[in-house]
């Protein structure tokens, strides 16, 4: 699979620095912020600092210590939210859309992290 990654994508122009975000935690190799339009009342998105399209993208061709990085990355939001089902929070829902069916609006993957208030049916459509 050949993936094409667009320079000019909101989400690089946040990793250089040209738009402003709302950081929630960074790492070395991956950045959490804040959604600007909020689905819920914590919503976060977790991205790699690396130059993956989506979730295939990343999991075909990151290096172990960027997965590893992205995965702890997502542990670490859950803790700063406290969100974790359990002792200290009621979950959270953890989403990736990915290109046209996926309706994948920004073409640098990332993981939507929702929580804070009982998220519904996954899906509102049926087939
Ligand atoms: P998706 O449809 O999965 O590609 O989701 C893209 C998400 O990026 C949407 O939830 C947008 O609200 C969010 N978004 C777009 N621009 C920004 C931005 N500058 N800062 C934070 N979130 C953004």
């Amino acid at each position: 699979m050949a993936y094409v990654y667009d320079d000019e994508n909101i989400f690089a122009k946040i990793l250089r620095g040209e738009i402003p975000n709302t950081t929630v935690f960074e790492s070395q190799h991956s950045l959490a912020f804040n959604d600007v339009y909020p689905q819920a009342p914590h919503h976060v998105l977790v991205i790699p600092k690396g130059k993956y399209v989506n979730y295939d993208h990343f999991a075909a061709e990151a290096s172990d210590t960027e997965i590893v990085d992205f995965t702890r990355t997502i542990s670490a939001v859950c803790d700063i939210l406290e969100i974790c089902p359990g002792d200290e929070g009621n979950g959270y829902r953890m989403i990736s859309n990915a290109g046209t069916d996926g309706v994948q609006e920004v073409p640098h993957l990332h993981v939507h992290i929702c929580a804070g208030r009982e998220l519904g049916r996954m899906l509102q459509k049926t087939q």
